[in-house]
């Protein structure tokens, strides 16, 4: 079934072809065997009928004379060939003819003598040569024929006086044709030619539906498509030519499928990041623009109110200023117009050198452990930079940590044949799984609602991650709701080689 429905249309069509003409030629075979074999027998050709004279009756004398010529040929005794002529012989023998038949000039078999079929040779036949011929005349019919073999050489003389070619008219021609045709044998001529017919409107009915059938599958499927249902499965699984076409057409639907999905995505992710600039940038703005007002309607009305004033508008416009920065430094990272200024450094050494230089801060407690690997550790690192993600990591644990405890942030390394794995768990409120798969796209908040706007806009770990990944590591979160969130960056281990 595999095999077949594999087969190409090329050797579709040919096997189609070659078994209609294979069947026609095996249905005339069949048909002239059996005509062959059963012919002389059952329409009476090898049977003399009458003694007049019609094309069937040319065949049946014909038939006749060769079959006395096969039998005394055949290499069977005398006797036996004697006893054979005699069955031969018997219906031109009651039509009254007269036969003698010599074997090497004596007579071997016949029903009449000598001087009275010498008599009707020289009456229906005068100048009869020695020849092999047989005689249809007006008065009567002359057979003369010579057969040579090894066991003799042999003369056949028949006569007979009542045959006539009176009535050699068309007309009983064609009466025996129609005699031919109407019997059995038309009957086997027409089966013939309806079982050849009906086989080959099988065959080519057969063929075409293989052809045509997943041909209407593809084409049906191609409109669906065209038609803009793109999660249609044309149904064909084959590698012939039609196979291969529908499974292209089919990688091609899933792939226009897929474009059309990341398409909607960025459109919505861009939707999602206008709204979230222009929701940010708006309520610094309302700020200061309220304040503003407050100066100017004389609302602030003692130099401490003013100074109040000129504070919260100084840092509302540093909020924005800073907003402003992150946006500018982020998109400059996806158009890649930021390098890196990498040096080879311990990671250890760093992180102790990035720890001790931070500003004190007493809202959280920070630790580090260093790994009990004794080598160096070195990385190619750019050292602002990665600061600036451990800025960021730092500070989220802190802005989102619990109320009920201490923020505390905790870092390790993992040591690995070709990588280290900073890690830096906090003890803050958590990520759900559903946040934590976007937590790393811009403007992403797990507070959608931003209700606490003073929080951050939803860059801090976008920023993160183009850096990490400038450097050729990774970096990723494992989270618990309520009990803290470790944040992860493998960075690739220096192996003599530049990274960059
Ligand atoms: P920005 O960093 O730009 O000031 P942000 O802190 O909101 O703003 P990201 O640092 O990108 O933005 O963090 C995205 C979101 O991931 C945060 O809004 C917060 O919901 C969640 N998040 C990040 N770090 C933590 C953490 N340590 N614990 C709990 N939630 C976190
Ligand atoms: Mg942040």
């Amino acid at each position: 079934m595999k095999k077949t429905k594999n087969l190409n249309i090329a050797s579709r069509i040919a096997i189609a072809t070659l078994s209609s003409i294979a069947t026609s030629i095996i249905m005339i075979t069949v048909v002239v065997l059996v005509f062959r074999s059963l012919l002389p027998d059952i329409y009476g050709i090898a049977r003399v009928e009458s003694n007049s004279y019609s094309l069937l009756n040319q065949m049946q004398w014909a038939q006749t004379i060769s079959s006395i010529n096969r039998e005394l040929t055949d290499n069977t005794s005398d006797e036996a060939k004697q006893k054979d002529l005699r069955g031969i012989t018997r219906p031109i023998d009651e039509l009254g003819s007269k036969i003698y038949i010599t074997k090497d000039g004596e007579l071997f078999y016949s029903n009449t003598d000598k001087s009275a079929i010498d008599a009707e040779l020289h009456e229906l036949a005068p100048n009869l040569k020695d020849d092999n011929i047989i005689l249809f005349g007006e008065n009567g019919l002359v057979v003369q024929s010579h057969t040579d073999s090894d066991n003799g050489s042999y003369m056949i003389n028949i006569t007979n006086t009542g045959y006539t070619v009176a009535d050699s008219s068309m007309q009983s021609t064609l009466k025996s044709f129609k005699a031919f045709f109407t019997g059995r044998s038309g009957f086997i001529i027409f089966m013939a030619l309806f079982i050849i017919l009906i086989s080959n409107l099988i065959m080519s009915v057969i063929a075409s539906r293989t052809i045509t059938a997943p041909i209407k599958k593809l084409s049906d499927g191609a409109n669906e498509i065209a038609g803009g249902n793109l999660d249609y499965h044309i149904d064909y699984d084959s590698t012939n030519e039609i196979g291969t076409t529908v499974k292209s057409i089919n990688d091609m639907t899933e792939k226009l499928k897929n474009l059309m999905q990341t398409k909607e995505e960025i459109e919505q992710s861009r939707k999602e990041m206008t709204a979230g600039i222009a929701h940010d940038l708006r309520t610094p703005l309302t700020s200061i623009k309220g304040y503003v007002e407050g100066l100017m309607d004389g609302i602030a009305n003692t130099p401490e109110k003013q100074e109040r004033y000129l504070n919260t508008i100084y840092s509302s416009a540093k909020d924005m200023e800073n907003l402003l920065d992150e946006l500018l430094t982020l998109s400059r990272f996806e158009e890649g117009k930021i390098k890196l200024e990498q040096i080879r450094i311990d990671i250890v050494q760093f992180l102790r050198e990035y720890l001790n230089e931070r500003p004190q801060d007493n809202r959280a407690v920070i630790t580090f452990t260093p790994p009990s690997y004794k080598g160096s550790l070195d990385v190619m690192l750019d050292p602002n930079r990665f600061s600036r993600v451990l800025n960021n990591i730092i500070s989220n644990a802190i802005k989102y940590s619990s109320t009920a405890r201490k923020p505390r942030i905790d870092i390790s390394l993992e040591v690995y044949d070709k990588s280290v794995i900073i890690a830096l768990k906090d003890n803050g409120i958590g990520i759900s799984d559903e946040n934590l798969k976007h937590i790393f796209e811009s403007f992403y908040r797990a507070d959608q609602a931003r209700t606490r706007v003073q929080d951050g806009s939803g860059l801090g770990l976008a920023v993160c991650k183009e850096i990490v990944e400038l450097h050729n590591g990774h970096i990723w979160a494992t989270s618990k709701e309520g009990s803290g969130t470790t944040m992860m960056i493998s960075l690739q281990r220096y192996n003599g080689e530049d990274t960059k």
